[in-house]
């Protein structure tokens, strides 16, 4: 079985062609990097994975489940981290992550281990809204992960972030994968996504205009030996990326 599938999926709101048909698959265990300029689709694509809309046409299965018909059963297998996400400030990470265990019926004993996974346990006991930002994204994806999710969902996972802060939640990410979580990952940084992908797709104005391994794409369009995923991508989308 994929972890996702995805036929012809087609989102409109009001006649904005947001999603036009896109279709494609992620293996188990494999970081997708989902990539395009701001407006290609990205969120909306990630909203419909993940049961929060309903596409306009097509289908699309998470772990076998389907989006719009079996979304209950959907939801305590995947994991979320999107960036408008909130935690209770005034509660410790500790607490938070108890009540979200609590929420879906998760053992005690995972708590320490998320905390652990993202290496805030010494500072567990902290009200959050000392954190600094770069912690409230481990919480974030300590939280998601609780219910042990077979596919995480990771919009902009480094957005902000100190390049040393980003490192580290690189290193969570990858470490997930090598345990057997599937990671769809959306960032706007292609060094990133090269580093990170086992395959990335790029959307452009709601199409999949390429979809490959990293070094398959750099190959593929890029001009000069060393072509970066960076001009794969300005090629294919004619987008700078800020
Ligand atoms: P991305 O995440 O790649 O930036 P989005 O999925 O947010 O792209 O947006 C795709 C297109 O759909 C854009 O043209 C955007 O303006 C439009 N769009 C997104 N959300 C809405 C909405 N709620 N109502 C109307 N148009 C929307």
């Amino acid at each position: 079985m994929k972890a996702i599938e995805v036929k012809d999926l087609h989102r409109y709101y009001n006649g904005v062609k947001a999603v036009q048909g896109i279709s494609f698959d992620v293996n188990d265990g494999e970081i997708f990097g989902f990539l395009g300029p701001n407006g290609a689709g990205k969120s909306t694509t990630i909203k419909v994975l993940t049961g929060q809309l309903r596409p306009t046409s097509g289908s699309a299965e998470v772990v076998g489940c389907d989006v719009v018909e079996d979304r209950q059963e959907l939801k305590p297998q995947i994991g979320v981290v999107f960036e408008y996400q909130n935690l209770y400030e005034r509660l410790s990470a500790r607490d938070n992550l108890q009540f979200t265990a609590r929420l879906y019926g998760a053992k005690k004993e995972r708590v320490d281990e998320m905390l652990e996974l993202v290496g805030l346990e010494d500072r567990s006991k902290e009200r959050i809204q000392n954190y600094s930002n770069g912690m409230k994204q481990r919480l974030l994806i300590a939280r998601a992960l609780v219910h042990k999710p077979k596919v995480l969902f990771l919009d902009e996972p480094t957005r902000g972030l100190d390049p040393g802060v980003a490192r580290e939640i690189r290193s969570i990410i990858a470490n997930l994968a090598d345990s057997g979580v599937t990671v769809f990952l959306t960032t706007h940084y292609m060094e990133e996504a090269d580093r990170l992908s086992d395959r990335v797709a790029i959307l452009h104005q709601g199409e999949i205009v390429a979809i490959d391994t990293p070094e398959a794409l750099k190959e593929a369009y890029g001009e000069e030996d060393r072509a970066t995923l960076e001009d794969v991508f300005i090629k294919l989308t004619g987008k700078d990326l800020y």
